[in-house]
């Protein structure tokens, strides 16, 4: 085994979204598979996903969209966050896809390109980041009405922290754009699931959290990387470990080189923070991060590691991501491509 093994424990991912479908009480739980299903393998996760029960998948773009459709067949609905962007018409249209308009630009680009062709409604509440603001929409909601668009949706910018202050902004402002109309509505991703029934309206958005990552205090992990060690080598103290010099041995030290490197995801700037684990013993990661390779001081540890692990049971991708001053997400999303990808569970 040359490459490390990048994991993915369908079971963990499909207990995720089982038990956050249970958090959010009445509505439909839906599931978001953007970007390659977080980096994880979009034909393995939204495959497991849809068996589980999940009926409406959401992605960023329509060419992620008409990809899914090929994955799952006609049945689940895809919405697309992106809306409807010029040129996407065939895409739309071909994989039965749900752009959610954002602005009063992108509506007239769908009602005239695919009059009578299904949509949802992208609203923004403060984020400002996708979505039409409150007077946009007041100027079009009626003909959107009429037309009975599938979801009505908007996006908390603070959801990771429930007791910011701008939820409730952002919840009222949802409410007052929204209430008393028919058509379905939706708020919250993983965060705002997690906040109560008032945040869950009728379908919900959970991502990373079915990934196995935070906020979602309770979920599995899903992501398991175990990286390969090349060779094992004793350096004296005073003896210096990689580019730069940057750490040099205080004792006696085994140093393993495992075989990743920033080209993988594993990112440079987390050197310092960093560790792995081979088997229980947390062993330091030393010296620079290479492109393919990392050293780490394997002197603790109990027998002579043939691989350690990088995510999984010991450490989380929030530990990891913590260290490299990110969000789980990043490291997830930035996981290579030179890995040898195992799924399990599905
Ligand atoms: C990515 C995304 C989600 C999922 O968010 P998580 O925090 O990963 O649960 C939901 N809604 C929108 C609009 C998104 O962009």
């Amino acid at each position: 085994m040359a490459q490390p093994t990048l994991t993915v424990d369908l079971g963990a991912l499909v207990t995720n979204w089982t038990n956050l479908s249970r958090s959010a009480s009445r509505a439909e739980p839906g599931a978001v598979v953007k970007a390659d299903g977080y980096g994880l393998g979009v034909d393995q996760v939204a495959p497991a996903l849809a068996h589980a029960g999940a009926r409406t998948f959401f992605v960023a773009t329509a060419e992620e969209g008409a990809e899914l459709r090929g994955l799952l067949g006609e049945g689940p609905r895809i919405c697309v966050f992106n809306g409807h962007m010029a040129g996407d018409a065939p895409l739309i249209s071909q994989g039965k896809l749900a752009p959610m308009l954002n602005s009063v630009d992108q509506m007239v680009t769908h009602l005239e390109a695919l009059p009578g062709h299904p949509f949802g409604i992208q609203l923004d509440t403060g984020m400002n980041r996708l979505g039409m603001e409150p007077a946009e929409w007041q100027a079009v909601r009626e003909i959107a009405l009429a037309q009975s668009p599938v979801l009505i949706m908007s996006h908390l910018a603070c959801a990771d922290d429930p007791r910011h202050e701008m939820n409730a902004r952002q919840l009222s402002a949802f409410r007052e754009m929204t209430d008393g109309i028919d058509a379905p509505r939706s708020l919250s991703a993983t965060g705002g699931t997690l906040m109560g029934p008032d945040f869950h309206f009728d379908v919900t958005r959970p991502g990373i959290g079915v990934y196995g990552g935070l906020p979602f205090f309770d979920a599995l992990p899903v992501a398991h990387l175990e990286v390969p060690v090349i060779q094992v080598r004793d350096v004296a103290p005073g003896e210096t470990v990689g580019y730069g010099n940057t750490w040099e041995a205080t004792r006696p030290s085994r140093i393993a080189t495992i075989a990743a490197g920033y080209a993988d995801g594993i990112h440079r700037i987390m050197a310092e923070n960093a560790f792995v684990y081979a088997g229980e013993t947390r062993c330091k990661i030393v010296g620079r991060i290479s492109m393919d390779l990392i050293g780490v001081d394997v002197t603790d540890a109990r027998e002579e590691p043939a691989s350690v692990e990088m995510l999984g049971n010991h450490q989380s991708i929030d530990t990891v991501a913590t260290a490299a001053g990110t969000i789980g997400y990043e490291i997830l999303t930035s996981l290579g491509g030179r890995f040898t990808r195992r799924y399990t569970g599905g």
